[in-house]
């Protein structure tokens, strides 16, 4: 047996490693209880650049403001009012939705200085940075993650530091995050087959998004870091998959969009996933 199939999943933990893509950015691994991740080759910080959060941030900002009211209500569920640390908090637009509903003391974390500086200028009732330090011991109510988690290189490390240091005892981890289905892999990898390599790399969305989850694979991604599922929902992302893959003729752009975003949406329809959880006791 090769050592590839003794390597560990980042995801869920196990030894249970079955596929791995080799990607001009990353190496992209399928576990066996269906668990996607990416080891990046190169530094994805770099990614985030002003564009990154002018396009899928500022230029969103409705969209989310929408997707947070369905948000917010499910989070008060469990959790009335309080304080919130959202990390990977891009402009700040849920910390600001947040504070209307009365959630006081709150910090945002973010990579991007460009961002940081928006959700300052925005905000006088949270806190921003771009230095994970600056947390040091704060206590919050809850941990958010909205949309990235599956960004984040050293989730493991980081999730295990935050609940340790940061979240109050039977405090709530808040995550939202792309749901994929089982379906959505073997068309992927099917693809991967017939059409050129960049395809795979465009359905796994390397290099951006480096852990790809399904209920399954996150509820023992979860349980490793003792954490367990309270509640959750799916539901269709509210962002596009922007067509501006092919800058080749109009013929050809409807083709890849067709096999890049139509059949895609038709056999992952529920692409994201929201959910509340809690440490186990
Ligand atoms: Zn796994």
């Amino acid at each position: 047996m090769s050592d590839f199939y003794k390597e560990v999943c980042m995801c869920c933990g196990q030894q249970t490693l079955k596929k791995r893509f080799s990607f001009k950015t990353t190496d992209t691994y399928i576990c066996k209880n269906s668990c996607i991740f990416s080891v990046p080759k190169i530094n994805t910080n770099k990614l985030y650049t002003p564009e990154y959060f002018k396009n899928y941030y500022e230029e969103l900002v409705n969209e989310q403001t929408k997707m947070h009211q369905k948000v917010i209500p499910f989070l008060k569920k469990y959790l009335k009012t309080g304080s919130v640390l959202d990390y990977g908090c891009g402009i700040g637009t849920f910390l600001l939705n947040l504070e209307k509903e009365s959630f006081k003391n709150n910090v945002g974390i973010d990579v991007s200085e460009y961002s940081i500086s928006i959700a300052e200028s925005k905000s006088s009732m949270s806190n921003f940075s771009t230095n994970r330090d600056f947390l040091e011991t704060k206590k919050f109510d809850c941990i958010s993650f909205i949309d990235s988690v599956a960004h984040i290189e050293d989730i493991n490390n980081l999730l295990s530091k935050l609940i340790k240091d940061n979240l109050i005892e039977n405090g709530i981890v808040l995550i939202r995050t792309p749901n994929i289905n089982s379906l959505y892999v073997w068309y992927a990898r099917v693809i991967g087959y017939f059409l050129p390599k960049r395809f795979l790399g465009s359905l796994f969305f390397v290099p951006n998004r480096l852990f790809l989850f399904n209920k399954k694979s996150i509820e023992l991604f979860l349980e490793k870091h003792g954490l367990m599922i309270e509640e959750y929902y799916i539901e269709p992302e509210y962002k596009k998959i922007s067509s501006n893959f092919s800058n080749g003729n109009y013929i050809k752009s409807m083709l890849v969009d067709f096999f890049r975003i139509t059949i895609p949406s038709i056999l992952n329809k529920n692409n994201s996933i929201t959910l509340i959880a809690r440490l186990k006791k």
